[in-house]
């Protein structure tokens, strides 16, 4: 039990790296962010000794007490989870990336967050992949007139895409990556200024090699980490 945590850290470590080999990416290109909702400090202690680097988590004050606990270690703290308006403003000074905007109003509040803060926010746009069962994210069709209007923020830097499709198969689940692949590659030869869609936020524990045959660069994951959230 002791050495669970780094074991399956690197086991990971091991199948992101096979799954880019794959696809003829570089594992580089991949970073693993450990999804830690839930896990306390000690675990998330343990998957940094064994290499990890990026944390994500998805409520603002759970981040903020295990980044307090954490704080001599170098760990890039990233914003997975819904946020919410009222805690914009702690998130833009802890989080290295936030994922989850996912609208036009949030992207506002996060860039006048960032104006108080002085500096640029870097984000990603949620997409809904999976519109007909779940509410979550942009509307694939919404999109480009989201980032046209997220191009004109100037504490907002919008570096990709994230999606969350809904529970289903592997197979299933790479329909909706590959999907929100082809509107990266769509929306980002566009070229608007100050949007650049180089990220793909994509695959969970179930399907991280799916996500990255598909061209994930972030990919989130928990369970395989930690084990089964109680
Ligand atoms: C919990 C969570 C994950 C990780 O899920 P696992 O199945 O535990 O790997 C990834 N992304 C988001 C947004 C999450 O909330």
């Amino acid at each position: 039990m002791i050495s669970a945590v780094e074991d399956r850290y690197r086991a990971v470590v091991e199948r992101v790296a096979a799954a880019a080999l794959r696809s003829g990416r570089r594992p580089e290109a991949v970073t693993i962010v450990v999804a830690a909702k839930t896990f306390d400090a000690d675990a998330v202690r343990r998957a940094v000794g064994a290499g990890a680097a990026d944390v994500g988590e998805n409520y603002v004050q759970e981040a903020r007490i295990k980044a307090r606990q954490l704080a001599p270690l170098s760990i890039r703290w990233h914003m997975i989870g819904r946020l919410q308006r009222n805690k914009v403003k702690p998130a833009v000074s802890l989080f290295h990336l936030i994922h989850s905007v996912d609208g036009i109003e949030l992207a506002r509040a996060v860039d006048r967050a960032g104006e108080q803060a002085a500096t640029t926010v870097p984000c990603l746009i949620e997409v809904n992949v999976g519109a007909e069962r779940t509410k979550v994210g942009v509307a694939p069709e919404a999109l480009h007139e989201m980032l046209d209007a997220a191009s004109r923020l100037s504490h907002l830097q919008v570096r990709g895409l994230m999606a969350l499709p809904p529970p289903g198969s592997a197979t299933e689940s790479r329909r909706g990556f590959a999907r929100l692949r082809a509107l990266r590659d769509r929306l980002d030869d566009l070229r608007l200024p100050n949007v650049q869609l180089k990220e793909l936020s994509m695959g969970m524990s179930s399907d991280f090699e799916e996500a990255i045959a598909e061209g994930a660069t972030l990919v989130r994951i928990g369970t395989a980490i930690f084990g089964p959230r109680t």
